[in-house]
């Protein structure tokens, strides 16, 4: 029997990641809540409400969870529409709690990682039109300087923006999320404010704090032809990466906006990122239909032969990991894994979607690509968004009425994993025995076989 270990580097960080809408509860002033309060835009009509309770003070229990899980580091958000309600209106109380969490998330040994704008705008934003209006950008930036200029004695690490691709698409391209616009005429207006409103961030904590490490966590999704040899097949996954994958990293590279036939200049823009972050969760295909020549705008699908989580969301394909490294290590900085996690209350899947993605994670860190961190979404079961409660990412799980969290095998494999800051075949053995051959080999890397 094998007994090996793949270890990570030194300093490596071990984190989960939360947001403040999907975990603090009663988040009244902002979009997300209003929108949750008409009907149909969730699923079953469920609401944030309480969600994990943390502005009543259960970040802490939840923080010891993860502080003595091994992990060292958290990344959570702050909620734009708590710190300023109204327009320079600032609520000093909030800051102040703020501290408090962050200072909490040091004292147990947890590096904060803090995301300045995750998904929720305050009301008053969004009555002005949100990232529609231009002037937007001005207010994250004000925003973001009171924010920094608080909270940097407490942080280093900052995502200025979660997902703008996500948010673009979900809020004026689907219509899932507020403003629940299906408008593509206002995607250059919303990504053009966007970029504008990172690079505005991106120099605003820079100003306050020389050695801050900023970025944005970027959602990279894998996209595939259904058959690799059909050249319109592989033309739909180019305009798709393009248009979702590379718009924003791009554009923080080089500071030209390239959408669709939109293009512009916004030099600020141009290297404004100290890290990439990484989101990824899944792949998802392309086929064209001849006798349907629409089918070259339809959506992707979770290709048919991989293994799905419960509610068919996300489909467990490692190797995507490795492609979105690749993809991420193209821009030369050092990377994050700032989000990766399944949805799967019964924790069937999750030990081997944890494992194998990590293992990918191994792999591009022991080739020297600087890989720093990786933050497993989510710590506990949280609200969901347009999906709200049907979705269990967490590596505990959450019983919304009592409050009370259970620990899934997950959190305990993760607790391994973090603890000795690698992956060991006993573990594997334990948790996961159906990958162990895989990831362990009995006879050794094939390569090596081969050679004797
Ligand atoms: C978002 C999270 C969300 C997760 C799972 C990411 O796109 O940043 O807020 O909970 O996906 O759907």
């Amino acid at each position: 029997m094998i007994h090996a270990k793949y270890h990570f580097p030194d300093n490596f960080l071990w984190g989960t990641a939360t947001s403040s809408h999907q975990v603090e509860g009663q988040n009244d002033n902002n979009d997300w809540w209003a929108w949750e309060h008409q009907p149909d835009r969730i699923l079953h009509n469920q609401k944030s409400g309480n969600a994990c309770d943390w502005w009543n003070g259960r970040w802490k229990e939840d923080f010891d969870r993860a502080a003595e899980d091994g992990q060292n580091s958290h990344r959570l958000s702050i909620e734009w529409s708590r710190i300023e309600p109204g327009p320079a209106l600032w609520d000093d109380d909030a800051l102040a709690y703020y501290s408090e969490i962050l200072q909490g998330a040091l004292d147990r040994g947890l590096v904060p990682m803090v995301t300045l704008h995750h998904f929720t705008n305050p009301l008053w934003i969004s009555e002005r039109g949100g990232w529609e209006n231009p002037e937007t950008v001005k207010y994250f930036e004000r925003y973001v300087h009171k924010v920094v200029s608080v909270l940097k004695e407490f942080v280093r690490l900052w995502v200025t923006i979660n997902e703008p691709n996500v948010y673009m698409y979900e809020s004026y391209g689907s219509g899932m999320f507020p403003p629940g616009k299906k408008d593509i005429k206002s995607w250059p207006h919303v990504a053009r404010n966007l970029i504008r409103g990172h690079a505005a961030a991106y120099h605003a904590i820079h100003s306050l704090q020389e050695d801050a490490l900023v970025g944005v966590a970027h959602h990279y999704r894998g996209f595939r032809p259904a058959n690799a040899r059909n050249p319109i097949e592989r033309m739909m996954v180019r305009v798709r990466s393009r248009t979702f994958n590379n718009l924003f990293a791009r554009a923080f590279t080089d500071g030209h906006m390239r959408l669709l036939h939109w293009r512009d200049r916004i030099p600020e823009a141009k290297k404004s990122q100290d890290y990439l972050g990484l989101n990824y969760y899944t792949v998802e295909e392309f086929g064209f239909d001849p006798m349907n020549p629409g089918s070259f705008f339809r959506e992707g699908v979770l290709p048919e032969s991989a293994e799905k989580s419960p509610t068919g969301f996300i489909a467990n394909i490692p190797e995507g990991m490795r492609i979105a490294l690749k993809w991420a290590r193209a821009f030369g900085l050092p990377i994050y894994v700032t989000e990766n996690g399944i949805e799967d209350k019964g924790d069937t899947i999750r030990p081997g979607y944890l494992l194998r993605h990590l293992l990918e994670v191994w792999k591009a860190a022991n080739m020297n690509w600087q890989v720093k961190g990786y933050y497993h979404w989510s710590l506990v079961d949280n609200f969901e968004w347009d999906r709200g409660w049907t979705q269990r990412f967490g590596l505990w799980e959450l019983d919304r009425v009592s409050q009370k969290r259970t620990r899934r095998p997950s959190s305990e494999l993760y607790a391994e994993i973090c603890k000795t800051n690698s992956i060991s075949s006993d573990c594997v053995r334990r948790f996961a025995p159906q990958i162990s051959d895989d990831l362990f080999p009995p006879k050794g890397p094939a390569e090596l076989s081969d050679r004797e």
